[in-house]
């Protein structure tokens, strides 16, 4: 018999926990995991998943317009209320599954917020459990400044469940989740103001990406503006009155921030093994996921580095794999793809061409770019433009970096991230057959290079 009653300990049952306990018990583990919430964890209840569903929901908006170039006679309204009630229920169906999926791989969930008491020791629902090793998998929250009047504001948390769609609102932060939620509410039919402390949105993201998506959605009446940062947030009779720090005023019916999300290490007694944090407040962790704690290990979020479900649910799986199989495997942050759900969406996988230049030098690079109107738009006749863009290691041909901004480009980037990653160069490209008529073709066909 083992001297301890687990031998993995999951603290937070969202995408990482439930991966990594999963692969855990596939492997004869003795796993439990304790979930404070609901079991699922933000991808799935109050992120990815409810997020994508409101994007396809609205984009219809989009859709009926473009049909009527077809020769279809289509209205339409949407009923915003009957569409949160349904993705309300798929996400209690995906819950459901979620602990499903926990029961059937003999993996016990506890309800309740885990502790750690001691070495190998972990306090919840009234109980004291040990376990060999402790995996923290706790996820990480909307992050809000201090300013007066923050109460009134919303997060994406509060976002997704919006009981009546806000007929005006000012989106505070100009990344992933303001992007997104600024494409749901303007083709749900909302007035959007997306208020960026920056001069563009998507900070880290390639130049022209950056660029090209802040036109898209100009043209379809997102306000962007630059250079504001918000001094207070007051009641203004029904609604919301936001004032800059240059003193500007902007009447609103909902504020929402999106300004980054903080790791959850609250209340998680890490003090008691010596589990650090490092300077961005999450969790610090070697490439094994090993904390500065024996026994203790983190993955996801709560560690702070690439917040990115796929990324959170391989460094788990990794844990697994080298704790319970034998089959050491590190975390491996190199060429993530990553996609943005706007409306249109951005798909890109590698360096941007201002992170190869860094890297590279200016002259190392080579870069390839087609801007077009899809075909499907000629009809429709949507004032809408793809752009695609490649950039080149010049000295070895290597792809270093794909992306894309237009429908679809989540979808094609995720092929073209097995090529970046795989190391394959333009030549590959070139010498791979188009797809006729597709979008996707331009990757294979593009030969001039973007003069500098
Ligand atoms: P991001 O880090 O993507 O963006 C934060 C934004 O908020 C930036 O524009 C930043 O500006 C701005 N900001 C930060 N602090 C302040 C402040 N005090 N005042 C004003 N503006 C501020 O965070 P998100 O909240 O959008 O998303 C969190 C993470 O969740 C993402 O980084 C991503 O990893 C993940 N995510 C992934 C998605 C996907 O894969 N599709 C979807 C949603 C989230 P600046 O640029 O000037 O720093």
């Amino acid at each position: 018999m083992s001297e301890f009653d687990y031998d993995l300990f999951t603290i937070g049952a969202g995408s990482g926990g439930v991966a990594g306990s999963r692969r855990a018990a596939s492997y004869g583990a003795r796993v439990a995991i304790a979930e404070s919430w609901r079991v699922g964890g933000t991808c799935v209840l109050r992120g990815c998943v409810p997020k994508k569903l409101l994007v396809y929901g609205t984009h219809f908006a989009h859709e009926i317009e473009d049909a009527r170039g077809y020769g279809w006679t289509v209205e339409g309204a949407l009923e915003w209320s009957k569409l949160i009630a349904a993705k309300d229920r798929e996400t209690a169906r995906l819950e459901g599954i979620y602990k499903n999926l926990l029961s059937g791989s003999k993996v016990e969930t506890i309800l309740g917020h885990a502790k750690i008491a001691g070495p190998n020791t972990v306090e919840v629902a009234g109980r004291r459990i040990t376990a060999k090793y402790i995996l923290i998998a706790t996820g990480s929250k909307p992050q809000l400044p201090a300013i007066p009047g923050i109460e009134h504001a919303i997060t994406s948390n509060e976002a997704l469940d919006l009981p009546a769609l806000p007929k005006r609102v000012a989106i505070v932060g100009g990344g992933y989740i303001a992007v997104e939620f600024a494409g749901i509410f303007r083709a749900a039919g909302a007035e959007v103001s997306v208020l960026i402390r920056g001069d563009r949105i998507l900070r880290g993201f390639d130049g022209d990406v950056r660029d090209h998506l802040a036109a898209e959605m100009t043209k379809q009446g997102i306000s962007i503006s630059p250079g504001t940062r918000v001094a207070r947030i007051d009641k203004a009779g029904d609604g919301l009155r936001v004032t800059t720090e240059a003193g500007a005023t902007l009447g609103v019916d909902a504020v929402m921030y999106a300004t980054g999300r903080i790791p959850n290490t609250d209340g998680l007694g890490l003090e008691t093994v010596g589990v650090h944090l490092d300077k961005a407040g999450g969790i610090a962790v070697d490439e094994w996921r090993q904390t500065t704690a024996p026994g203790v290990y983190a993955v996801g979020d709560v560690t702070n580095r690439v917040q990115l479900t796929p990324v959170a649910i391989a460094e788990a799986r990794g844990l697994a794999e080298t704790l319970f199989n034998s089959n050491p495997i590190p975390n491996d942050h190199g060429d993530i793809p990553s996609a943005v759900f706007s409306q249109p969406p951005v798909g890109s996988v590698g360096l941007s061409q201002e992170d190869a230049e860094r890297i590279l030098g200016a002259d190392g690079v080579d870069v390839y770019r087609a801007t077009f109107r899809p075909m499907k738009h000629t009809l429709s006749g949507r004032d809408e433009k793809t752009m695609m863009k490649l950039v080149v290691e010049s000295a070895s041909g290597r792809v270093r970096g794909v992306h894309m901004v237009g429908a679809d480009a989540p979808e094609i980037v995720q092929g073209l991230a097995i090529a970046v990653k795989a190391g394959l160069t333009k030549k590959d490209f070139d010498r791979t057959a188009a797809i006729h008529p597709t979008a996707a073709e331009e990757f294979v066909l593009m030969r001039e290079k973007v003069k500098r």
